[in-house]
């Protein structure tokens, strides 16, 4: 049996690394004032339908959706930020307090075609800054992404950004680009001709260089926003120097989910192909109003956490926490003693492995050795028999006999010759 495509296990070995993404993200996040949630998996279709938009690649194409048992629509949730607005809206967030920060991270569905960094069952961690409507968010925003880049040794990142203006300008611009681009609908390629009609926005990504050749004559998004706009963007754009983050303006940078406004950007990375983009992100000023909360500006982003683990896992190198008792034993009736110096193990926090094999008390203590443990905590008969533990020193070949009685004082002196 196979996994379905574009789903993976993620094994003991790579576990660590999204544990470390974990301890680092909660963190930076805790520090910022930022507080976790998580959200179902399973959410209604129309909950999509209204915030991503009809005529964008996820909603048209990408959407695990089915009818349930009970005849409802149901989608498996393909991106988080619709989420967070719905429990907000569903909670009533809003009336505790204005400002809300929130972060989450959790498996997200796209039926996309699997690729290195692109599966049909991915991760992301996202943030979303509610409640204001000020550049500072922003800034907030995209600081906080970066930090955690750095953190997880990730220095091999740019940063790429562009205003969108609002939803007038874009309209407005939209359509002179419609008129200027179907002049020369034969030569874009297939994608772009089917978006000349619905989305032709999404036009400027295109990867085709023709495409981008036909572009670069055409009309400029920047010329049609108008000073609200304009102004925002500059302080964003003021407060990243500032901080010092390098960062390049993209004028062609869109996203791929229409609730979007002012600011969009992009953090890319090197090397994984055509999947680089590790991190999207922007505001949405509109989008909780539109799903029937209050008017609340907000702004986040999402990460994909795939596309991370796989630089990472040249990057960190993680220890791994090594056994430090063995616990070899004799098939004897009798196992209070196993369990008694198992449960003292535990008091001092130790890590041990018990031998359930079954095999030769010789086998048991070549398996202590072979897995790297320190200790080998025998317990055979003879030692039931007489109350006492066999304990060997596997660096050093080191062997004594301790009294029952006296396990507990020996295994605190352990942990503390260890410092573990
Ligand atoms: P792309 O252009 O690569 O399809 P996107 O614009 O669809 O990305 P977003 O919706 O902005 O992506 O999601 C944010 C991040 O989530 C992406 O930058 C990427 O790192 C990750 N991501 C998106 N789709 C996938 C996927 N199918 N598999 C793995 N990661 C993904
Ligand atoms: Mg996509």
């Amino acid at each position: 049996m196979q996994p379905l495509r574009g789903t993976k296990d993620i094994l003991p070995n790579e576990i660590r690394h999204w544990q470390k993404i974990y301890q680092v993200v909660d963190k930076i996040l805790t520090h910022n004032n930022y507080q976790e949630v998580r959200t179902p998996i399973l959410e209604n279709t129309e909950l999509f339908l209204r915030s991503i938009g009809n005529f964008t690649d996820i909603v048209n194409k990408e959407m695990y959706s089915f009818n349930d048992r009970g005849g409802r629509s149901i989608t498996l949730r393909p991106e988080g930020t619709a989420s967070i607005a719905r429990a907000l809206i569903s909670n009533k967030l809003y009336l505790g307090s204005r400002m809300n920060r929130l972060w989450y991270l959790g498996p997200m569905f796209r039926y996309e075609r699997p690729q290195k960094g692109r599966q049909r069952q991915f991760h992301q961690l996202g943030i979303e800054c509610i409640g204001s409507s000020m550049p500072r968010a922003d800034i907030e925003v995209i600081r906080i992404a970066i930090k955690i880049l750095k953190q997880l040794k990730l220095e091999e990142w740019r940063l790429e950004i562009n205003s969108i203006g609002n939803l007038e300008e874009r309209i407005k611009y939209t359509n002179h680009l419609k008129l200027y681009l179907i002049k020369y609908e034969k030569d874009l390629d297939e994608d772009s001709q089917r978006r000349l009609k619905d989305n032709p926005l999404r036009i400027l990504d295109s990867k085709n260089t023709k495409t981008q050749e036909i572009l670069n004559y055409g009309p400029k998004l920047r010329e049609y926003l108008e000073m609200e706009s304009v102004k925002h963007f500059q302080e964003v754009c003021n407060d990243l120097s500032r901080l010092s983050i390098k960062y390049y303006i993209n004028d062609k940078l869109v996203r791929g989910l229409d609730y979007y406004n002012y600011t969009a950007f992009e953090i890319k990375t090197k090397g994984i192909n055509e999947q680089n983009t590790i991190c999207g992100g922007g505001r949405y000023d509109e989008l909780i109003k539109q799903l029937g909360g209050p008017y609340t500006p907000s702004v986040g982003w999402a990460m994909g956490l795939e596309r991370l683990t796989i630089i990472m896992k040249e990057k960190l190198e993680l220890v791994e926490s090594k056994k430090v008792i063995y616990i070899a034993n004799s098939n004897s009736n009798n196992s209070d003693t196993i369990w008694q110096v198992i449960n003292i193990i535990d008091k001092y926090q130790l890590h041990f492995e018990l031998d359930i094999s079954n095999s030769s008390l010789n086998k048991q203590i070549k398996k202590a050795n072979q897995i790297g443990s320190k200790i080998c905590f025998i317990i055979g008969n003879d030692e039931i028999l007489n109350k006492y533990i066999t304990i060997k020193w596997l660096e050093t070949g080191t062997q004594q006999r301790v009294p029952i009685y006296k396990i507990d004082n020996y295994i605190k002196y352990v942990k503390f010759s260890l410092k573990t």
